[in-house]
């Protein structure tokens, strides 16, 4: 019985945690071209390896490696980016 409730706790976390990551990837970031500099702090900041340079020097992200995170939208010094 106690193995049942880890069980049960375990996968409602499972399900929960799923849940969480599918809402983030429908939520990748968002470059507005016209703030961004190209300075390439966002790149150095995703942990994901999501965000590029285009050869205009406009970031660009990758949205299927992009999780959502935010990471990216503190440290752009422009506020070119945005998660919504
Ligand atoms: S939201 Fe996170 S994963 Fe997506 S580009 Fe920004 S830092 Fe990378
Ligand atoms: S941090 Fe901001 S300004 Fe710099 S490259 Fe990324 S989006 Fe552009």
């Amino acid at each position: 019985m106690k193995h049942l409730r880890l069980f049960a706790a375990f996968a409602v976390l499972c399900l929960l945690a799923g849940t969480a990551f599918a809402v983030a990837k429908l939520m990748p970031a968002v470059v507005d071209d016209d703030k961004c500099t190209g300075c390439e702090a966002c790149i150095e900041r995703c942990p994901f390896g999501a965000i590029s340079l285009s050869e205009d020097k406009v970031a660009v992200v990758d949205e299927e490696k992009c999780t959502g995170c935010g990471k990216c939208v503190r440290a752009c010094p422009n506020e070119a980016l945005s998660v919504e």
